[in-house]
């Protein structure tokens, strides 16, 4: 068959990188580990890394069950855990068929399960809300919630959990207040207990429970401002140079004429763009991977390609593989120029197809 395009844009992801990830947030938790894969795991793709996986990991979590029913189509028979809960009593009866632990966090979710008796051996999270004020049960009404739930014959286990709003802030006390206010909303409660993201598997030993549920530790981004050397990146972000422009002094590159040229230089186009997911924001500067040599971002990003800087490199041209993000360009930099974070980034990835290695 023909291929569909030439185009020497992709995004590679790293399975080995993807299981190194896992087992070193299993490690560091000293627990079990669901790996959450929810937004088709951070733009790795759900289906694929869940099946990497599969061998070691001790579940799965997804956002909400739409993002369940491809993995349990194909053929994972892992926990899975849904992190927002059920927005209707019909999402519920679906969760139960396909076996999955819910996560309730207010009113309407607890009602849904009292009223559904028929869902035998139902498996919920009680989320409490310890200081983030997003979601959750307040510290008041959780051990009511949590009568109501053990008071139900059809739920066989009842898991607390809570989620941090700044463990990624090492000098916060948020968190510490975080974790002390979960102990003592839920001290004497019987059940297990799950309190890490990534933030909190890496940087607190005091959120060990018995479930940790990292994210984007296992596409290799730290959230700590001081990487873990330990983490390997799992996606590559790669294309190609695919023409060459001189420039004299005075001429202007691009969109926007963001870039002029003070003196005679090369430019390389690269064929990815932001409808591909490179943000468009980032400034000149920006650093990308040029064959071996670091480079950057000239003139302004466009929807199918952007420029880089080729005037130091003679040896570079058509052809040159491009790394706009992975093992040698941290996305935690590209992130950072565009004024966001890893995860928006690898959650926008698009259009490129996906390559796993
Ligand atoms: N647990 C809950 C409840 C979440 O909402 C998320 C993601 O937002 C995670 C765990 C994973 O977080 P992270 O990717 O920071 O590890």
């Amino acid at each position: 068959a023909l291929p569909v395009s030439d185009r020497p844009s992709r995004a590679v992801i790293d399975l080995d990188a993807l299981r190194h990830n896992y087992r070193l947030a299993r490690q560091r938790h000293g627990g079990r580990a669901f790996a959450t894969v929810k937004a088709d795991a951070y733009g790795h793709g759900a289906v694929p890394c869940a099946q990497a996986l599969a061998g070691e990991a001790d579940g799965f979590a997804v956002a909400f069950l739409a993002e369940a029913q491809p993995l349990r189509a194909a053929g994972l028979t892992q926990p899975i855990l849904i992190l927002e809960g059920c927005f209707s009593a019909a999402e519920l009866v679906a969760a139960h068929a396909l076996g999955c632990w819910v996560v309730v966090h207010h009113e309407a979710q607890l009602r849904a399960v009292e009223a559904h008796p028929e869902l035998t051996g139902l498996n919920v999270w009680l989320k409490v809300d310890s200081g983030m004020h997003r979601a959750g049960f307040a510290p008041a009404e959780v051990r009511e919630a949590h009568r109501r739930l053990a008071a139900c014959p059809h739920v066989a286990k009842v898991t607390l959990m809570t989620h941090f709003a700044r463990a990624d802030e090492p000098d916060s006390p948020a968190t510490a207040e975080q974790i002390a206010c979960f102990e003592a909303a839920t001290a004497s409660l019987p059940g297990e207990r799950s309190l890490a993201n990534s933030a909190g598997v890496l940087a607190w030993p005091a959120a060990r429970g018995d479930w940790a549920r990292p994210g984007i530790l296992l596409y290799g981004a730290d959230p700590l401002p001081v990487p873990d050397p330990a983490l390997r990146a799992v996606m590559t972000l790669e294309s190609e140079v695919f023409a060459v422009r001189e420039l004299q002094p005075g001429d202007a590159l691009g969109y926007g004429a963001r870039f002029v040229a003070d003196a005679p230089c090369r430019v390389g186009l690269v064929a990815i763009g932001y409808a591909d997911g490179y943000p468009r924001v980032v400034p000149t500067g920006t650093p990308v991977l040029v064959g071996e040599h670091a480079s950057r971002i000239v003139g302004r990003v466009s929807m199918d390609m952007l420029t880089v800087d080729l005037t130091a490199l003679p040896g570079e041209g058509i052809g040159s593989r491009v790394e706009l993000w992975g093992p040698q360009v941290p996305i935690n930099t590209v992130a950072a120029a565009a004024g966001t974070i890893s995860y928006e980034l690898l959650c926008h990835v698009r259009r490129v197809p996906r390559v796993y290695v």
